[in-house]
């Protein structure tokens, strides 16, 4: 505001100098007669000032290039001088905003060179742009790999997949390929017009930590085996006793047969999931006759609620098939279909659907039973979550089911999905990719 007050007083006095120069021109040359031509004279003194007034705004251009301190010149009349120093003010300012932003870059900079995570900036065509030191320990990046494709130097499969995919909200974890006893983990996040930041972390001891848990889950499922067939054996024994026993020896040997089946149960689930998470003991995939199954399980279903009189539709594409392990995919298919019976009331209607669509293979097992609170989705496939306890453990639930789904879906590169609110029935989808899909 005050830059334009005074430039508007600095161009009215830059014009009354020229009226009064061209009037005093006008003057002095009507004595001789001759007063166009004095007026013409100081018109063309005062546009060689201009001239001469922007050869120095040149100079001034030229020295700002350089980085070399100039001040405004001050002969060259009010305005232009205005003019220089509005010019050299707002560089300054310029100079210093960036100084302060050279300061911060620097300071971010600095940090990120001193975490203890690899940080490797990515650019818009994958190129490797700029990384801190850590980067050069755990991945080995040397200067020379500057601006080479970032996927010429991860060349893991996995890796190269999952940057092409760009769906990044899952971490992925590789072998190194500098070290293959340990662990990495990757993370990528997008930022600007398509550049990268791909974090990595060495993970080998939560990596070894999450081995020892998995085979110590898996060691002693498999150690309770066999006590607990023996127990089951002399339990089923001295009930064969029948009529010899007292009364309260029957119940208790009853609860006794209950718990001891329970656990079996949950035995067994916890080495199912044991060997989905373990890749040296999964099956080998192959074709999977999916309608066969589902006709075969519909039995299967029918028999485990016999006494709840539910009906069970099949809607199926009968030519679909799919590559998957098959024994996974039953175990899978048939802990949905478990649930919808133990969750819907007797009478209750359950529909089975199998098909392909643009977005790949589904199967949909629809119940009109007790429903789940949407607040509890997100949720449902940890081991031992349950949204009513006592219910699942009436109906004999283990509550290691959806886990069991999850991880069998995770070999298949496959999703569930839930459509539910609470009395309103479920609506378990699972989404296999279309590259799964065979036909008969
Ligand atoms: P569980 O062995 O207890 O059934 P799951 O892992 O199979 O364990 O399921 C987790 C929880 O999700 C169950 O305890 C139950 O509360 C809920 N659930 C699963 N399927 C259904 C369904 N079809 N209808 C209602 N609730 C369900």
């Amino acid at each position: 505001m005050s830059g334009r007050l005074i430039a508007s007083s600095a161009l009215r006095h830059e014009l009354i100098r020229f009226v009064v120069g061209l009037l005093a021109a006008a003057l002095l040359g009507w004595h001789w007669h001759l007063s166009w031509c004095f007026m013409l004279i100081v018109a063309s003194l005062n546009w060689l000032r201009h001239v001469y007034a922007l050869s120095k705004l040149r100079l001034l251009m030229q020295a700002r290039a350089l980085h070399q301190e100039t001040a405004p010149a001050t002969y060259l009349g009010a305005l232009w001088e205005e003019v220089l120093t509005l010019i050299i003010k707002s560089w300054k300012a310029e100079e210093r905003a960036r100084h302060r932003l050279e300061n911060v870059i620097e300071r971010a900079r600095t940090s990120i060179a001193a975490l203890e995570e690899a940080v490797v900036l990515i650019d818009g065509r994958g190129n490797l742009e700029w990384w801190n030191p850590s980067a050069e320990r755990i991945l080995g990046l040397k200067a020379s790999d500057r601006n080479q494709q970032v996927t010429n130097f991860l060349r893991d499969p996995r890796f190269v997949d999952y940057f092409k995919a760009g769906h990044y909200s899952e971490p992925l974890h590789l072998p190194s390929h500098i070290d293959h006893r340990r662990h990495l983990q990757y993370e990528i996040t997008r930022f600007g017009s398509n550049d990268r930041l791909l974090i990595c972390w060495d993970v080998t001891v939560l990596h070894k930590l999450e081995a020892m848990r998995k085979d110590f889950v898996a060691n002693v499922s498999h150690e309770l085996r066999t006590p607990l067939t023996v127990l089951a054996g002399y339990i089923e024994a001295l009930q064969d006793q029948g009529d010899e026993l007292p009364l309260r020896w029957s119940r208790a040997l009853a609860q006794m047969q209950a718990q001891t089946q329970r656990m079996s149960y949950i035995v067994n689930d916890l080495l199912t999931l044991a060997r989905l998470e373990t890749t040296r003991t999964r099956a080998l995939p192959g074709t999977v006759d999916v309608p066969a199954m589902l006709h075969d399980m519909r039995q299967d279903a029918l028999a485990y609620g016999a006494d709840k009189h539910q009906s069970i539709a099949l809607d199926m594409d009968e030519q679909l098939l799919i590559h998957g392990v098959e024994e996974d995919l039953r175990s899978a298919f048939m802990n949905l279909l478990t649930n919808a019976v133990k969750y819907s009331p007797d009478d209750g209607h359950i529909v089975l659907r199998w098909y392909q669509d643009d977005a790949g293979l589904w199967f949909v097992v629809q119940d009109n039973g007790i429903g789940i609170d949407p607040r509890h989705h997100t949720r449902l496939t940890e081991r031992f979550y349950r949204v009513d306890p006592g219910r699942s453990k009436a109906s004999g639930g283990t509550g290691l089911g959806l886990a069991i789904v999850k991880h069998v879906l995770l070999n298949h590169h496959a999703s569930l999905h839930l459509k539910s609110a609470l009395g309103q029935g479920c609506q378990f989808s699972v989404l296999f990719p279309a590259q799964a899909a065979r036909r008969r």
